[in-house]
Formats: structure tokens, sequence, C-alpha cells
């Protein structure tokens, strides 16, 4: 039985698509589906510290990516197989083109802002669906 879901952004630092992983994550876990997610850092995963992979694997995993490279959907599969859903940040910008994205990292801009809250609420809907079967 399942008892929470995991998210793991990707470790792009540099660029928004990277920051907008990073804020959905925390939008989702403090925000929108508290009690039933948590945050995991993905450099621990890649180095395949026992206690941490242990959980993730007695629970659900969703990977978020800033890019194609989909690093973190890579580094988790290799040490727990398949995330039970990926999500692309780079996706919702092509979604909402009247919302280019501004360049800032840190604070997000007021487009990337909006952005975000889209592809936490997409995530936090695929949480409700992984949990409870709810669409
Ligand atoms: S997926 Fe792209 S943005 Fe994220 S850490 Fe890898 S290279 Fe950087």
């Amino acid at each position: 039985m399942s008892e929470k879901v995991y998210i793991i952004p990707c470790s792009g630092i540099g660029k928004v698509y990277g920051s907008i992983c990073r804020q959905a994550a925390y939008r989702i876990v403090n925000d929108l589906r508290p009690g039933e997610t948590a945050i995991e850092c993905l450099p621990l995963i890649v180095k395949g510290k026992k206690e941490v992979v242990d959980e993730l694997k007695k629970n659900k995993v969703i990977t978020l990516d800033g890019c194609t490279a989909m690093c973190a959907y890579y580094d988790v599969a290799k040490v727990i197989d398949e995330p039970d859903a990926h999500f692309l940040s780079t996706s919702v910008v092509m979604e909402n083109r009247d919302l280019k994205p501004e360049p800032d990292i840190y604070p997000l801009g007021e487009n990337a802002k909006v952005l975000m809250e889209i592809f936490a609420k997409e995530i936090a809907d695929k949480v409700g669906e992984l949990l409870n079967g709810e669409e």
C-alpha cells in the first residue's frame, strides 16, 4: 500500500526551467498535497543511500525535469526503476505560449510564477490519481 508520493525535481540550477521544477515541488509538498507527498535530494538517490532508496521503493515517485536531458528521470530509473510519472517543465511552457517565462532563476518572474502554478497543479492532480485513483 503506497503511503505517499515522492516528488523529485532535477538539479537544474542555472535556468528558469529548473527553478520552475524546484518551486513546483515545494508548492505541492507544502500547499497542494501536504501529508501525501515528500521531496528527496537527487544526489542522495544517485549515491544510492540505502534509507532513501528503500523509502522510494516503498512509495510512488514522480520526477520533474527542466529539459530533455531528463536527469531526474534517468537518475531515478537507474536506482529504483521507472518513476510512476514524469513531467517536463518545458512542456508547460510550450502549452502556454502566451506566457514566455522570464530568465530569472530566483525569484521567479511573473510569467514563470504562473507557469509554475499550472505545472504544480498538473503534478498535484497526478498525485491524486496515483494515490486515490482520482481523475
Ligand atoms: S534535466 Fe536539464 S535542467 Fe535539469 S539538471 Fe538535467 S540538464 Fe539541468
